[in-house]
């Protein structure tokens, strides 16, 4: 398994806005992961659209649109060890009525339109994710010195 796997996570603007993101960065660093890329952006509306694209029919994509254009998000990316998989364990499922105590959304949120933050589900999609919310040269490559402790 590559520790070289990459996913894109995102503090939605409540996440931001109620000072959670500290807890996000917190969670995936002393899980072991390594941060790769990080911005506090406005998402427009374009970006958006191709972000959700398979939810653009929903009813509920207008409230989406709002809710992830209402403020500004903390935009990541993470890597490491089955990152992607380990990633949406750690955010709790997408209803937080559903995500167990002890994941981000399972501790901070209530409600799926205020669910506080993105990861991405599939390897496929966090490369198509990361590209399309960052620039190359915004990937920062370096060494991670804690990786002796972390990987046998
Ligand atoms: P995720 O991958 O867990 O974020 O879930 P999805 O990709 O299915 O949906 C993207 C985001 O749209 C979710 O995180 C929610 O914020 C929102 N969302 C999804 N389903 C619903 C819904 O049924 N109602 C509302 N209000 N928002 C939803
Ligand atoms: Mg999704």
């Amino acid at each position: 398994m590559s520790n070289t796997e990459r996913t894109f996570i995102a503090v939605k603007p409540d996440g931001v806005q109620r000072g959670i993101f500290p807890e996000v960065l917190r969670r995936f660093s002393q899980k072991g992961f390594k941060l790769v890329a990080i911005k506090l952006t406005y998402a427009k509306e374009e970006l958006l659209k191709e972000h959700y694209a398979d939810l653009t029919s929903k009813p509920f994509f207008p409230s989406l649109l709002s809710y992830m254009t209402s403020g500004p998000v903390l935009a990541t990316v993470w890597e490491g060890k089955d990152v992607v998989k380990q990633g949406r364990a750690l955010l709790g499922a997408t209803n937080p009525l559903q995500s167990a105590p002890g994941t981000i959304r399972g501790d901070f949120a209530l409600d799926m339109g205020r669910n506080i933050i993105h990861g991405s589900d599939s390897v496929e999609n966090a490369n198509k994710e990361i590209a399309l919310w960052f620039k190359k040269e915004e990937l920062v490559d370096y060494k991670a010195e804690m990786y002796g402790w972390i990987y046998e």
